[in-house]
């Protein structure tokens, strides 16, 4: 049996960055982690190994480098039982392994939805594992028409880069909601992303359920709640994840209302000797402390630099998810942090919009220019930031960083008006130009008005 200060269950985005995390506070403490993937795929990166990267095994997190930098010993293979009185894990190779701190970063699991046929051949759910998405990218290879259940970002992701692997077969993406990316974009934003999906010649049936996986055996096609059927010998599930709980749940720790694991704003689970982050582990709504769904590397790996610190003792706490996403369609950014117009109304806000947009090189025929919108929403009256929305060129998916820098620090569209941007002609908007600047401008006039 093996004892160590601190062991970490997971090594994808939060357990990797826990244990690195508890080396930087602990430098004398003992750290394991243990992960159930020999190889652990960059999660995000999941999508381009279908088109862009192409290859699964060129999409890794260089884990067993990261541990020996770190000194932190790295073993692989599955913990399957949790012993929280004698502070004991059993793992599937027959080792134990005690631990005075754990940190439980088992993540998730995709949603495989109750619909009938969901089990037939040749339906792939995004499963985070080198050799499932292996099959899957053969099956892709020989399919002749595929469909996407779920229009959010996974299944724009995943239709825009097979459409890159298979120019000509056809794509179909059955989204139940209004619009695809609805739950992270406002209405135009939204209709900019499908248009620039139909340019890729992917087919988009929205306001549209599937009732019914089709096929005797294989999957043949799906038959919609509105009685209309699409052809498909390939279907995938992209319509989110649940956390993997089971070791939690088994030992007896506190699960929260969505069926996370139960954390309190130190990351702390329970059982004070157990923290939780990333995936796995329960989240709150950074404005109003409500549950939170939303899933990300950058949530989970946040929630670890807390988890990782606090293990002997509290340093830092958690003010909740702000949620900061972003994407890039046919050659367009698509990002977004905080709420949504319609998000924002359903909490009660008054919200104030302020928008701008404006070429992102001064002057405009400096290489790489592009236009680049900025949509920024404010509750009227104290002038606060709730969320943010860019489009264009593909500098939009760092810019949304700093919407998310302004949503965390309460800045109010006053603060961004006069805060500092750094500018230069090859690399930004003008500074009279400046997107985020002007849309709080335009938006304390409103709000003046
Ligand atoms: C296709 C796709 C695209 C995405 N794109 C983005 C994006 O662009 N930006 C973004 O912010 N987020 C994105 N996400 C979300 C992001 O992937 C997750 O939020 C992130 O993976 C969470 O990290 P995690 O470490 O909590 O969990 P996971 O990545 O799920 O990792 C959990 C790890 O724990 C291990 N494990 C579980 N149980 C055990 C056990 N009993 N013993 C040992 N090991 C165990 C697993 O093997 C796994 O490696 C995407 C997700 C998908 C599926």
């Amino acid at each position: 049996m093996s004892h160590y200060d601190v062991v970490v269950i997971g090594a994808s985005a939060a357990g990797t960055t826990a244990a690195t995390t508890a080396r930087k506070f602990y430098p004398d403490k003992t750290i394991a982690v243990i992960s159930a993937a020999d190889d652990v795929l960059i999660p995000c990166g999941i999508p381009y190994i279908f088109g862009t990267v192409g290859d699964s095994r060129k999409n890794l997190i260089p884990v067993d480098k990261i541990m020996a930098a770190n000194k932190i010993d790295l073993m692989k293979t599955k913990v399957l039982e949790l012993d929280r009185d004698k502070r004991l894990l059993k793992t599937s190779d027959g080792t134990t392994v005690g631990y005075d701190r754990l940190v439980l970063a088992t993540g998730s699991k995709p949603v495989v939805p109750p619909i009938k046929g969901a089990d037939k051949d040749n339906v792939f759910a995004i499963w985070k594992d080198v050799v499932y998405l292996d099959a899957m990218k053969e099956a892709l290879d020989k399919a002749e028409h595929m469909a996407i259940i779920g229009g959010g970002f996974i299944g724009a992701e995943m239709a825009e880069e097979s459409r890159k692997r298979r120019p000509d077969m056809p794509i179909t993406i059955v989204e139940m909601q209004d619009h695809c990316l609805q739950l992270v974009y406002d209405p135009e934003l939204c209709q900019m992303a499908e248009d620039a999906l139909r340019e890729e010649d992917i087919t988009i049936m929205t306001q549209e359920r599937v009732e019914e996986i089709l096929g005797d055996g294989k999957v043949t096609g799906l038959r919609l709640t509105s009685g209309k059927t699409v052809h498909a010998d390939l279907v995938l599930l992209g319509i989110g994840a649940v956390p993997n709980t089971e070791l939690a749940q088994a030992s007896g720790l506190d699960l929260d209302g969505m069926r996370a694991i139960a954390v309190d704003r130190y990351m702390q689970t329970s059982d004070p000797a157990i923290f939780a982050c990333g995936d796995c582990a329960g989240k709150v709504s950074f404005f109003d402390k409500t549950p939170s769904g939303l899933r990300l590397a950058s949530i989970a790996t946040m929630e670890a630099r807390i988890a990782g610190a606090n293990l002997f003792g509290h340093t830092r706490s958690n003010q909740g998810v702000v949620g900061c996403f972003s994407t890039v369609l046919n050659k367009n950014a698509y990002a977004a942090a905080g709420l949504t117009y319609a998000q924002a109304t359903e909490k009660g806000y008054d919200v104030v919009v302020g928008e701008a947009k404006s070429i992102n090189r001064h002057p405009g025929l400096m290489e790489g220019a592009a236009m680049l919108d900025v949509k920024l929403l404010f509750e009227r009256g104290t002038g606060t930031i709730l969320g943010g929305q860019i489009q264009g060129a593909l500098s939009g998916g760092e810019l949304i960083n700093a919407v998310s820098a302004f949503i965390s620090n309460r800045m109010n569209a006053t603060d961004i008006a006069l805060f500092q941007a750094g500018t230069h002609p090859a690399l930004t908007a003008s500074p009279i130009a400046y997107q985020l600047v002007n849309a709080a401008e335009n938006a304390l006039m409103t709000m003046r008005s």
